[in-house]
């Protein structure tokens, strides 16, 4: 996955109010993780203090995961649409 498509997906989770965002390591109270690029690498950092996540989690990485933690519906929804309870 290049970076592009990496920082695409980073910003996207961390803006979809389904799942946790990345918070600071510091102070979980400060505000979500923002995503920047140094070096030809793409690291999370807290807009509130100098905390900077350099591991990006591998199910990030992994574009063919099964169950895509960023689709933007909600699959019980889609469940019961469906006539399952
Ligand atoms: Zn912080």
């Amino acid at each position: 996955m290049d970076n592009k498509r990496l920082i695409e997906r980073l910003m996207t989770w961390q803006r979809n109010d389904r799942v946790h965002p990345f918070t600071c390591g510091n102070d979980s109270s400060h505000a979500i993780l923002d995503v920047f690029e140094e070096d030809g690498k793409v690291k999370l950092f807290c807009p509130d203090c100098d905390y900077v996540q350099n591991n990006i989690p591998q199910f990030m990485l992994d574009e063919e995961n099964i169950f895509d933690p960023l689709m933007e519906y909600d699959i019980m929804e889609v469940l019961r649409k469906n006539g399952f309870k």
